[in-house]
């Protein structure tokens, strides 16, 4: 069965090769034949036929898109793979063993969004070529659909955990060498997990190659670079997994998931400048989770984004509601996931949002992780924020001070507002280092036009000293703690702001 599968592959490889241009390298050699055989009259109907019968049957037309289809479309597929595997695997072996290798790129998403889809067909094309030049004739490599790549190792004695880490280590390199596209260097790594024959679940070709595949899933949640040989928990872990992504679907689908409230209040007049939204879980058996808890699974389970629409609805919902009843509550904030922010439909979905619950776009702020627009934010994620900006929402810079963004970044994007975070804050009022940092910061922001908050502001002597040192708003324990809806609201009313708002709507004619 091995050999059939082999033999096939190869007659197909010829026969592609055939297709491709190069062929007509011997198109001399063929018309000297013709002329030989034939005498002139073959020699024209040769030299001028064929030619001809690769422009008709489209060979040259599709140019370098085709070619790199051409080179993935060598490789084997998924089906072979298993063939392959299930030739040794059926008859015990015959004194022979395999093993099987499945490779992920890390942080494909990334280089699709930064570099686009030809890119990834020339970065699919070049490993494959470079894997192939890798291994041993004999070994069988597939390219899997979701964009990685399967090997089936050719029958050999002995095979063990060391020379299959060896092994991958080996594929890796290869992979790893840049790619040079349109005069950019592109770097790739990727996660490898593998099955020895007598690991494998069962002695078929797809549990082999399905093991392979958890192991790989599980090398790529270690990764980047990571290899991970296939081991029964591995197994047990992913059943766990899914179970809690269903769980976490119905939390969210079932309204277990909801916003607490944390004040922001202006330093200087201690009025109420907004809210921050933070997610909790109300857990039936559990009671409340906190966001350490759960939000790394919800990004594994590919929720996000789901997360983000939740919590928007319920964050505009709250406005409206204070709005409604006559407190002055100029915004509400929203953290953003870097997973939303890759959404190129985000900014026409938020106008939407904003358009349904009739609420000015300023009143809504988004709050976006100094790391994210630090690391090199991908096309999208920019456009989106300016997108954001351009609607007039308000954008904060989260836990500024620990993502390392450039003043360049900050400039490049329409801030409203710094979001010092917490370390710099921490004991201000007694270490002068920290009264460094902050001046420094605040004084920065005050030049490039933005203004400035506070987080995790926890005492009397730090509120007093970030005042005095001209922090715009603060936010913290030292205010209050995040909140449910109801407590918010009494919250609100002890700070006397309804009568405030009545005023201002009066003004405004409202
Ligand atoms: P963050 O955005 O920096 O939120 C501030 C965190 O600091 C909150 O933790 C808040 O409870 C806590 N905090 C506020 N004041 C003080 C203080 O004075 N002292 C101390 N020690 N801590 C204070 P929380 O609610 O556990 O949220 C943690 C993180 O989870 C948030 O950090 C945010 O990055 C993320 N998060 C929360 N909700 C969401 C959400 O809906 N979507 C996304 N993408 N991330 C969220
Ligand atoms: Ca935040
Ligand atoms: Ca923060």
């Amino acid at each position: 069965m091995q050999d059939r599968s082999a033999s096939w592959t190869g007659i197909a490889r010829v026969g592609r090769r055939l297709r491709r241009p190069e062929a007509l390298a011997f198109l001399p050699a063929i018309s000297l034949l013709a002329y030989w055989l034939g005498g002139e009259m073959h020699l024209v109907l040769v030299a001028l036929g064929l030619p001809l019968i690769y422009a008709v049957a489209g060979t040259f037309e599709e140019g370098e898109t085709a070619g790199l289809r051409d080179r993935l479309d060598e490789l084997a597929l998924r089906p072979q793979v298993i063939a392959a595997l299930d030739a040794v695997l059926a008859d015990g072996g015959a004194g022979r063993t395999t093993g099987c290798l499945v490779l992920q790129f890390d942080e494909m998403e990334k280089l699709l969004d930064r570099h686009g889809r030809a890119a990834q067909t020339e970065v699919l094309a070049r490993s494959g070529e470079r894997l192939c030049a890798a291994l041993r004739e004999g070994d069988v490599v597939a390219r899997l659909e979701g964009g990685g790549f399967a090997v089936a190792l050719h029958p050999v004695r002995r095979l063990d955990l060391e020379s299959m880490i060896q092994l991958a280590a080996r594929l890796q390199a290869a992979v790893a060498a840049p790619i040079s596209l349109d005069g950019v260097r592109l770097y790739v790594t990727c996660s490898i997990g593998f099955c020895l024959a007598a690991r494998s679940p069962a002695p078929r070709g797809r549990a082999m190659l399905d093991a392979a595949q958890v192991a790989a899933d599980e090398a790529q949640r270690n990764g980047p670079g990571a290899v991970r040989a296939y081991a029964p928990e591995m197994a047990r872990k992913r059943a766990d997994r899914d179970a809690l992504r269903e769980l976490l679907e119905v939390a969210l689908d079932g309204g277990q998931i909801v916003p607490w409230f944390q004040p922001q209040i202006c330093s200087r007049t201690g009025s109420v400048s907004g809210f921050e939204a933070l997610a909790r879980w109300q857990h039936p058996g559990r009671g409340l989770i906190p966001p350490s808890e759960f939000l790394s699974a919800i990004e594994e389970a590919g929720l996000s984004e789901r997360l983000g629409e939740v919590m928007l609805y319920q964050a505009l919902t709250a406005l409206r509601q204070w709005d409604r009843e006559g407190f002055s509550v100029p915004s509400v904030g929203v953290n953003f996931s870097v997973a939303e922010l890759r959404n190129p439909r985000l900014v026409e979905r938020l106008k939407w949002e904003l358009d349904r619950f009739e609420l000015a776009p300023s009143r809504l702020s988004i709050e976006i992780l100094e790391t994210v627009v630090a690391e090199g934010a991908s096309d999208v994620v920019v456009h989106n924020i300016a997108g954001l900006g351009a609607l007039g929402c308000g954008i904060d810079l989260d836990d500024f001070g620990t993502g390392h963004a450039s003043i360049t970044t900050i400039r490049r994007f329409a801030l409203r507002r710094l979001k010092i975070d917490r370390s710099f804050v921490t004991r201000a009022d007694e270490d002068r280092d920290q009264q460094t940092m902050l001046a420094a910061i605040i004084s920065m922001a005050e030049r490039l036009g933005l203004e400035t908050l506070a987080e995790g502001v926890e005492t009397p002597g730090e509120r007093a000293m970030l005042a005095q040192l001209g922090c715009g708003h603060l936010q913290g324990f030292g205010i209050a703690r995040p909140m449910p809806f109801a407590e918010a609201v009494t919250w609100l009313q002890s700070q006397g702001t309804r009568q405030v708002s009545a005023v201002r709507r009066g003004s405004r004619g409202i």
